[in-house]
């Protein structure tokens, strides 16, 4: 297929450019939703400064909010690779600003998509969708065989909304025989280079980091992954049929620390060692502090919890040898400095 067209959705966002310019380096010519056309001449020099040509690129207007634009975009197209979806550093007042776009978002991605016949579909759900189930035994270790039970009251909406929509995206392919054939990519924490200063919350924490906001880090772990391997899974995806009907959880097996990330951005950028988190926060403190500072709610269900999780299937099945987490934040971090960002 690498002559065919593939749409991108929220081609705006960190993970959806650099899934444009591996597509448009395997051939493919790539039409990225935005749902503002004024975001669009930056995702292309974006994009075209990571080295990509940029020819073969096109944008058209659709916001995951609303039916207009999505049929255009849509139409005549190979695949569809679903990334678009809120992601902000702060939970938001309203869980249905998340909830919305996410889960009612995906549905009308995918029926827009089978009403202009497209037969692939890659969306991008997150480990979040995996491990958060319930009556699972102490040592449990995660894999794609797991879904997060997402009536567990103190998930946050953002765990909520990527469960929901992933668990939307099943139930509509399962009950449309002609929808497209879905995969779903699973990554943990996304790092690597930011393309422009368009912030991911990826990239958004260093930048708090940076500013000093953090002089404690909570005690939580969670899954890295390199953001060019989040790339090359759904590009393999899309090229496998094998992949159809699967998810797959992309992460480097070492969990990293919140603690972790800003001694690294300490090791690198020598004049902000002033500003990363110097130790770790006891829980009670952070549950205490998470009363007056709603990004820590964000946290909270990770507080004092060691997962294991296996990459197994995305190793076997999409031909990944993870970078290191630690590689990734390191290439985060450089970016960062290099665009004046922190
Ligand atoms: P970004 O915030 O950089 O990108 C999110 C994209 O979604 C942006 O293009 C944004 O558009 C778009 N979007 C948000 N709301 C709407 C809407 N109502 N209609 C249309 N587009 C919308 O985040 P990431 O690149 O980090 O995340 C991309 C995807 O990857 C998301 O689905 C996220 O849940 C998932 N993910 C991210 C991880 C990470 O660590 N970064 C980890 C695992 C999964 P706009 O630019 O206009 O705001």
């Amino acid at each position: 297929m690498p002559n065919g067209t593939i749409v991108v959705t929220g081609a705006s966002g960190f993970i959806a450019k650099h899934i444009i310019v591996e597509l448009l380096h395997r051939g493919y010519a790539v039409r990225g939703t935005v749902r503002d056309l004024a975001k669009a001449d930056a995702a292309r020099a974006a994009i075209a400064r990571a080295g990509a040509n940029t020819d073969k690129l096109s944008f058209a207007a659709a916001d995951l909010l609303a039916d207009a634009g999505w049929d255009s975009a849509l139409g005549s197209a190979d695949a569809v690779l679903h990334t678009a979806s809120p992601f902000p550093i702060q939970q938001p007042e309203n869980d249905n600003d998340l909830l919305i776009p996410a889960r009612d978002g995906t549905v009308r991605v995918l029926e827009a998509a089978t009403r202009a016949g497209v037969k692939r579909a890659v969306v991008t759900s997150s480990t979040v969708a995996i491990l958060y189930g319930s009556g699972l035994p102490d040592g449990h270790v995660y894999s794609e065989a797991d879904f997060t039970d997402e009536t567990r009251s103190e998930l946050t909406a953002y765990i909520r909304s990527k469960t929901l929509a992933e668990k939307a995206a099943w139930d509509f392919v399962k009950r449309h025989g002609d929808a497209p054939r879905l995969t779903a990519i699973n990554p943990g924490f996304v790092q690597g280079p930011a393309l422009d200063g368009d912030l991911s919350t990826s990239h958004g924490l260093f930048q708090l980091m940076a500013q000093g906001l953090y002089p404690a880090a909570p005690k939580i772990r969670f899954p890295v992954v390199h953001v060019h391997d989040v790339a090359k899974a759904h590009a393999t995806a899309l090229e496998n049929d094998a992949t159809v009907g699967n998810r797959y959880l992309v992460a480097d097996e070492a969990l990293m620390s919140l603690y972790d990330l800003g001694r690294i951005m300490a090791e690198l950028l020598p004049d902000l060692a002033g500003k990363a988190p110097r130790f770790e926060l006891p829980d009670m403190v952070v549950r205490a502090m998470a009363v007056a500072d709603k990004r820590l709610r964000t946290i909270l269900p990770e507080l004092g919890k060691v997962k294991q999780y296996s990459n197994a299937k995305a190793r076997d099945g999409l031909g990944i040898e993870f970078v290191p987490g630690r590689s990734a934040c390191e290439d985060s971090v450089r970016s960062l400095r290099e665009l004046g960002l922190i």
